[in-house]
């Protein structure tokens, strides 16, 4: 037998994150989106209310064993109300399970803190010179006493500007492509870290910005797993945040939706609500089904993860559609909302524009079409 249901523990969470972010998240979410500060107090919350613990070492303040469909849940219910704050939960999974691999001193630094809202630590692969292709990064670790010294820069970083510590990854000497590429954390108050703000279309509490190293000395205890494993081990993570993407620009969307339906059902023209016209009504119609397929295709990646089966062609999948129907979505509930729809006095214009970073951001739609096109080649020849 097929089930598409979740667990009454999971539909409770889903549901007390959808009260939270209807009722306090979203008033606040156009003044906290147009700020480059990071909303601390916001994340304390979410902290109390065990977002930022899911799937993490309990003797970290985790709740234990991951869970990559709660934080999908998560992350869906809270960006219908802030989609900013909604990339908590993405940082849970793709950050805070790396810093879980690593030694008791990042867990006790920078994994614990996490978890209690104290502190980001941001994921730092993108080089000036290197973005979709990855692997072709050029960041140096080279050995030093009881450690490395790293040389490099990394750019279009999220929450570059809010952490404390971000997970960098750089090459042994000598080394090229995915070989010889190991994940470290770096505290940014270390000496040699400078960073610079870089001010995007939205997602502006996240402190976009570069991360320069220059010489910049790493203890063995902050390598994350085993040394020239980080590329293979990034992309094991990034199957996870793929799906929790699609999931956080179809919250959005979903959000969009229903105000475009209250509104088609209030506002008139030619004497009779706008949703009597079939041009509206048939728009919305078509976008929910949209978002109800790219909703099941981000959870059923999640399920394969949680599964422990294969999931990495779906969760591409699950990162180039998503953003798109969700774009296009806030673009008709804009439409929808005529004039109105335009004003910076609605949330829609703002959503738009942070679910437009996820069009690029984790990974572009050409470079998921060709992890999925290569999957359908292996799966053609076995
Ligand atoms: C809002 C935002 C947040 C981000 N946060 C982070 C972060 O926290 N950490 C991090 O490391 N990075 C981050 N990034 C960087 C992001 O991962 C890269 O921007 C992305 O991987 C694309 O790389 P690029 O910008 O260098 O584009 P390029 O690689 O230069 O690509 C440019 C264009 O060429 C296309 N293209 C490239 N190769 C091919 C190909 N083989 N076939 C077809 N088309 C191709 C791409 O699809 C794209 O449209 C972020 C980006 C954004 C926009």
């Amino acid at each position: 037998m097929i089930s598409f249901a979740f667990t009454e523990e999971q539909k409770d969470f889903r549901l007390t994150l959808e009260r939270f972010a209807h009722d306090t998240l979203l008033p606040g979410y156009r003044d906290r989106a147009s700020s480059t500060d990071f909303p601390w107090d916001v994340q304390r919350r979410l902290a109390s209310m065990g977002v930022l613990g899911i799937g993490l070492p309990e003797e970290c303040g985790g709740s234990g064993a991951e869970d990559p469909i709660l934080l999908g849940l998560a992350t869906e219910a809270l960006a219908e109300g802030d989609v900013n704050v909604a990339s908590a939960p993405v940082q849970v999974g793709l950050v805070g399970s790396q810093l879980a691999r690593g030694s008791e001193t990042v867990r006790q630094e920078y994994l614990a803190p996490l978890i209690r809202g104290e502190c980001t630590v941001a994921i730092a692969l993108t080089e000036p010179g290197s973005g979709s292709d990855a692997a072709a990064l050029r960041t140096i670790a080279e050995p030093a006493p009881n450690g490395w010294r790293i040389t490099g820069e990394k750019t279009a970083i999220s929450w570059a500007m809010n952490a404390g510590a971000a997970l960098v990854y750089a090459r042994a000497p000598g080394s090229t492509r995915s070989a010889g590429v190991s994940c470290f954390v770096v505290p940014l108050d270390a000496q040699g870290v400078s960073r610079a703000r870089t001010l995007g279309m939205g997602c502006l509490p996240l402190g976009w910005g570069s991360i320069h190293l220059d010489g910049v000395l790493v203890s063995r205890d902050m390598l994350i797993g085993e040394e020239g494993a980080g590329f293979a081990g990034v992309m094991h993570h990034f199957d996870f945040s793929r799906p929790a993407l699609g999931l956080l620009c179809l919250g959005a969307a979903k959000a969009s939706l229903d105000e475009a339906v209250t509104f088609a059902t209030e506002r008139e023209a030619f004497g009779q609500p706008i949703f009597n016209y079939q041009g509206v009504s048939f728009q919305l119609a078509e976008h929910a089904t949209y978002i109800e397929a790219a909703l099941w295709l981000c959870y059923r990646a999640l399920w394969l993860r949680a599964t422990g089966q294969p999931h990495t062609a779906i969760s591409s999948m699950s990162k180039w559609w998503p953003p798109i129907v969700a774009k296009d979505a806030i673009e008709a509930a804009m439409r929808i909302h005529g004039h109105l729809g335009y004003s910076a006095e609605l949330p829609l214009q703002q959503r738009l524009r942070d679910v437009m970073a996820y069009l690029v951001a984790d990974g572009s739609a050409e470079i998921q079409k060709r992890v999925i096109a290569a999957d359908l080649v292996r799966g053609s020849k076995r």
